[in-house]
């Protein structure tokens, strides 16, 4: 063991890779262990970014065929070229995962390749492909090892045919029929893009909701949003099998509740009914870091597991499998380690689908309030009656406002329109300063924007807006 590091994070994905560079900039000697080819985790590699760049492209697609022409452009019917679309893809996560690669060099962070597992508090056994292996020394190990699709029972993932995201992210051909199973984010977003590329899609979902966790008012409205744009919905309903014959795939799907089986066609099925942790191959249990019983490594306030010296942070531990959360305690816990105050405000924590139009939100959905007993009062604004948005034929959709009925303090912003994912950003700020919907509703905002629809529904959370 020729280095004693400060710091020695295991995996680098958003939470990992930040947590490393913000130990670094505070002065602590830093190493990453990642197993996989390249940095920056599920996120850069096969989640965030490339389902964003395949969700604008796809957008655009849509665009040059069918909303254009209601802004007075005629066009040709655009023609898809799925291998260049899949290139633009690929070459975003690149520079992407380039950067955090980049960021290390920088920082003088040492990057090990290959499987990290705690052989004891304050040793990192790093296991390369050729199953070589070496020891680090390290004041203190941060696990950053993410999560993986959750697998469905009674159904094989082939990734060509059964797919979870990963797979949907590589197609080579648009299928005709696809069936999403699961209506939350991943699902939602990949089914709108291979729709916009001409499939068609059916989303099977237990609940007899959409989205779940979000404010069900809004969940509603995108509900309708999305089968104006033709995806069909299968609420409260289970998928029990997969079977292939020849080349289709034949779904079972059952009522939630029990009831008759009934079969669906389809070339491609989409597993996306969540994320489990991922602690493979760590060495945990030798260890004797606990977690709880959906398999998260337990930690308290500070990210530090019940081991001294061993911390934990992102989709590893409790809380939303975001990227940006991730993000926050990568810092917070690298502040914390260099002698400082790191905090994560989980009030805080916008959380966005990344559709056409975007659902976006921050803090308590109306359920919540009510559930806690609560008292609070209620602020909606539609887009309709926002000026941008009309110029820009996008006003479906509405903000909603959510403030303490006795002090007005804002407790949760929601928010389903064009931008939204944007939009959401001012109202995080006023939460993470307590600020009040009269606060914002007094705040000037440019015009015409869009985010003068989230002002309005401040005042109309507090007063009333002038538009309406
Ligand atoms: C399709 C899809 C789209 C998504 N879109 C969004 C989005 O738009 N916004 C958002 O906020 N979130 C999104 N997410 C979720 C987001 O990707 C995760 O919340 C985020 O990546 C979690 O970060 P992490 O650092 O905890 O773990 P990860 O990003 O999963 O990184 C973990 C890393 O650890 C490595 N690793 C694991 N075990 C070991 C080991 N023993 N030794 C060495 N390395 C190891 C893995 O190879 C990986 O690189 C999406 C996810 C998917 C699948």
């Amino acid at each position: 063991m020729a280095e004693q590091y400060d710091l020695i994070v295991i995996g680098s994905g958003p939470g990992g890779y930040v947590c490393a560079v913000r130990a670094a900039q505070l002065g602590l000697k830093v190493a990453v262990v990642e197993k996989n080819e390249s940095h920056g985790g599920t996120c850069l590699n096969i989640g965030c970014i490339p389902s964003k760049a395949l969700l604008h492209t796809s957008e655009m697609f849509e665009e040059a065929g069918h909303g254009l022409e209601k802004l007075g452009i005629k066009v040709n019917k655009p023609k898809l070229d799925l291998k260049g679309m899949m290139a633009h893809k690929d070459e975003t996560v690149k520079a992407n995962v380039d950067g955090v690669a980049f960021l290390f060099k920088k920082n003088k962070v040492d990057a090990f390749h290959g499987t990290g597992s705690v052989a004891v508090p304050g040793q990192v056994l790093v296991t390369s492909d050729d199953g070589k292996t070496e020891t680090l020394a390290t004041k203190a190990i941060v696990i950053a090892t993410g999560s993986d699709s959750t697998p469905l029972p009674g159904v094989d993932i082939d990734e060509k045919t059964v797919v979870t995201s990963t797979g949907a992210l590589e197609l080579t051909k648009v299928p005709a029929r696809m069936i999403v199973v699961g209506a939350g984010v991943i699902g939602l977003e990949l089914g709108s893009v291979w729709r916009r590329l001409g499939s068609k899609v059916t989303v099977v979902e237990f609940l007899d909701r959409i989205l779940p966790g979000i404010d069900a008012d809004v969940a509603k409205q995108f509900h309708r949003m999305l089968r104006r744009q033709g995806i069909d919905f299968k609420l409260g309903s289970k998928v029990t099998g997969v079977e292939k014959v020849s080349r289709a795939l034949k779904v079972s799907v059952e009522p939630a509740k029990g009831g008759d089986t009934e079969t669906l066609d389809a070339d491609i099925v989409l597993v996306s009914i969540g994320r489990i942790p991922y602690t493979e191959g760590l060495g945990l249990e030798a260890a004797g870091v606990e977690t709880n019983e959906r398999g998260r490594i337990k930690t308290n306030g500070h990210f530090q597991t019940n081991v001294p010296g061993i911390f934990a942070i992102g989709d590893v531990i409790d809380g939303p499998m975001l990227a940006h959360k991730a993000e926050d305690e990568g810092v917070a816990v690298a502040e914390i380690l260099a002698g400082q105050a790191g905090h994560v405000n989980y009030d805080v924590i916008p959380n966005v689908v990344y559709t056409e139009p975007e659902v976006a939100s921050v803090g308590k959905t109306e359920e919540e309030l009510k559930e806690a007993g609560i008292e609070y009062k209620a602020g909606k604004f539609p887009f309709t009656a926002n000026g941008r948005a009309r110029a820009m034929n996008a006003t479906d959709g509405f903000v909603k406002f959510l403030a303490d009925a006795k002090t007005d303090r804002v407790l949760g912003v929601h928010i389903v329109g064009r931008g939204a994912g944007e939009m959401i950003h001012e109202a995080a700020v006023l939460m993470e300063f307590g600020g009040s919907s009269e606060d914002l509703g007094r705040t000037c905002h440019a015009h015409p924007t869009m985010s003068e629809a989230v002002r309005e529904a401040a005042m109309a959370t507090h007063f009333k807006p002038i538009h309406m």
